[in-house]
């Protein structure tokens, strides 16, 4: 447990968390809409604050991130709780559920990843940007030993926090659920607005990709794919990865899994504008493979999460990368 940043305190021992777009105002003994974040005698606590729901190495393609340092692993960790409540959770046991942890100092939380022989650390599983505390002070280590900090997030954060932390963040996966505000009440509990905000500040300082759960009925239609493309295309550029993942009935939504033709036929639209989209959670053929968007040439095969990075993707001496035969740059940072 740790003395939470960024709130304010108010009359009657009550406080005001400013860590998220919600601004709980919590009175004693109570906890926020994360179920992580306590008014403690009239002070916000982190009570998840170095306690992990699970740790384990992953291949950096599970996150999914897929131009940041291919075919590497990571360490993956991260918290109870989350911001949302989203009907359609796939990790609504750790999300929506406060479970008995144990709590680690961050010594010895940055110590398993240093030592782990990975590119460094992943925040992940629910919702890493509630475990701020947490991140800060493990990922700070992290960035002295030489290692690399990335977040799988909802991207629903406050301005300052964001600034804080892509201090020692080098790459952020968000979701972006839907291009209708209605869908991020209704389904989320949540606010589409400061996401996109996220994504256009993240875009500026850090390595950037997206992920959008394509859901039957909820947000396949032609129109929604087209307004969350040109969203990418215009305020991120047309280099951010999206991936298109494929949904399945989880937690309170029981709409039949997304069909594989909407899948491709939203991966077709998404083509027209962006330069690398990907699917997930599907078998379909060349989906996660990487090609040069002007001379077609393959940079990168993934097949499960084995990936191997072809001679085609030439590395320049200032560390960037580009297609070996027709030479364009490719925005992809490698191993
Ligand atoms: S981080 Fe949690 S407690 Fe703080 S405003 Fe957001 S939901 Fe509320
Ligand atoms: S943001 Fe992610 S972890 Fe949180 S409720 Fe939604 S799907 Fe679950």
């Amino acid at each position: 447990m740790k003395t939470a940043s960024y709130f304010t305190r108010l009359d009657d021992h009550k406080v005001r968390c400013e860590l998220c777009p919600h601004h709980c105002v919590i009175r004693e003994g109570k906890r926020g809409f994360c179920l992580t974040r306590q008014n403690k005698d009239g002070i916000l606590v982190s009570a998840n604050y170095c306690r992990p729901v699970s740790t384990a190495v992953d291949p950096i393609e599970k996150k999914p991130l897929y131009h940041f340092r291919p075919g590497r692993t990571i360490f993956s960790t991260g918290p109870n709780g989350c911001t949302f409540k989203c009907s359609f959770c796939q990790n609504c046991e750790i999300s929506q559920e406060i479970l008995p942890t144990r709590e680690v100092s961050a010594a010895k939380l940055a110590r398993s990843i240093i030592d782990s022989r990975t590119i460094g650390a992943a925040y992940t599983y629910s919702e890493p940007y509630i475990w701020y505390e947490t991140i800060m002070d493990v990922g700070s280590r992290v960035k002295e030993a030489g290692l690399c900090n990335v977040m799988v997030t909802n991207g629903y954060m406050e301005p300052a926090p964001l600034d804080d932390l892509l201090r020692i963040v080098d790459a952020m996966n968000i979701d972006i659920k839907s291009m209708n505000p209605d869908f991020y009440r209704r389904l989320c509990k949540g606010e589409l607005q400061p996401v996109l905000r996220t994504c256009e500040t993240v875009k500026k300082h850090a390595h950037l990709e997206i992920t959008n759960l394509l859901i039957t009925g909820e947000n396949d239609s032609e129109n929604e794919i087209r307004k969350l493309v040109s969203f990418i295309a215009t305020n991120l550029g047309s280099d951010t990865p999206l991936h298109i993942s494929r949904y399945f009935p989880r937690y309170k939504l029981a709409h039949p899994a997304t069909a594989e033709r909407s899948l491709l036929s939203a991966w077709e639209l998404a083509r027209e504008k962006l330069d690398f989209v990907y699917l997930g959670n599907t078998h379909a053929r060349d989906k996660a493979d990487t090609f040069c968007p002007s001379c077609g040439a393959l940079l990168v095969t993934r097949s499960g999460y084995r990936t191997a990075v072809t001679r085609e993707l030439a590395r320049q001496p200032d560390g960037s990368t580009r297609c070996g035969t027709c030479s364009r740059k490719i925005a992809l940072v490698p191993a």
